[in-house]
């Protein structure tokens, strides 16, 4: 089976009504087709659902709660967000993994609520620079990757020390890593690079035979670099 080509967009904790009207409005308009996702924030998701009902972007979640309702102030289920035709959630992303703590088993348990509720999880793996020059790549995303009972997801390989720094991974760096984690999913498994993905890299990254796209943050808040990324998945 041949796989899909994807590029997601993870706006993070930015934005307002206005600059995602905006945002949405442009995106809208160059009708980039399939094989594109924005994923809002929590807020956000009922405005980003209503402005691209119909069309062919896609939208999804940053986060999910591991449970499937109850006393957990703050959280929202996957069956909240599938409520409002969410088809994708990021899981496992290395800012909740780093920055609140996130274990593999946690990201497990989201994994599978989201599986559960019927929406594609977005599985990110990657390694810190420390990691990396230890040589203890491919043991750190086997291990993230190994928590997970993966199917019907997306893959994104994404390493610490490229997110938000403008230091990407080489085209052959990220090539290494993938062609690794090819061995460990399904064949018809996406798998995106992530990590300070530019217009000006994405072509050369995806160019790679197992990069199938890429998740893309810092760049995707801005309509036409977005827009040109997704351009460069496609050919
Ligand atoms: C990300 O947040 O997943 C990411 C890859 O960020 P950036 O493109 O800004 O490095």
């Amino acid at each position: 089976m041949k796989r899909s080509r994807l590029v997601a967009g993870n706006w993070k904790m930015h934005g307002s009504r206005a600059s995602i009207a905006a945002l949405l409005d442009a995106l809208v308009k160059e009708n980039p087709g399939s094989g594109c996702v924005v994923c809002a924030p929590f807020p956000y998701l009922a405005q980003v659902a209503e402005r691209l009902r119909g069309g062919a972007i896609a939208w999804g979640a940053q986060n999910v709660s591991e449970h499937a309702q109850g006393a957990y102030t703050g959280e929202v289920s996957a069956a909240m967000l599938a409520e409002f035709g969410c088809r994708y959630v990021i899981v496992g992303h290395s800012e909740r993994r780093q920055l609140y703590r996130e274990t593999d088993e946690q990201a497990a348990a989201k994994f599978a609520a989201v599986r559960a509720a019927g929406m594609t999880p977005i599985l990110c793996v990657g390694e810190t620079l420390e990691e990396r020059d230890a040589g203890r790549t491919e043991a750190v995303v086997a291990r993230q990757l190994g928590a997970v009972k993966f199917e019907n997801a997306v893959l994104a390989y994404e390493p610490v020390w490229a997110i938000g720094t403008g230091r990407n991974a080489t085209p052959e760096q990220a090539q290494a890593v993938h062609a690794f984690l090819r061995k460990r999913v399904p064949a018809e498994t996406p798998i995106l690079y992530g990590g300070s993905v530019k217009p000006q890299n994405a072509a050369a990254i995806f160019a790679m035979p197992d990069v199938d796209g890429g998740l893309i943050g810092g760049a995707s808040l801005v309509a036409k670099d977005f827009l040109d990324i997704v351009r460069a998945a496609r050919t």
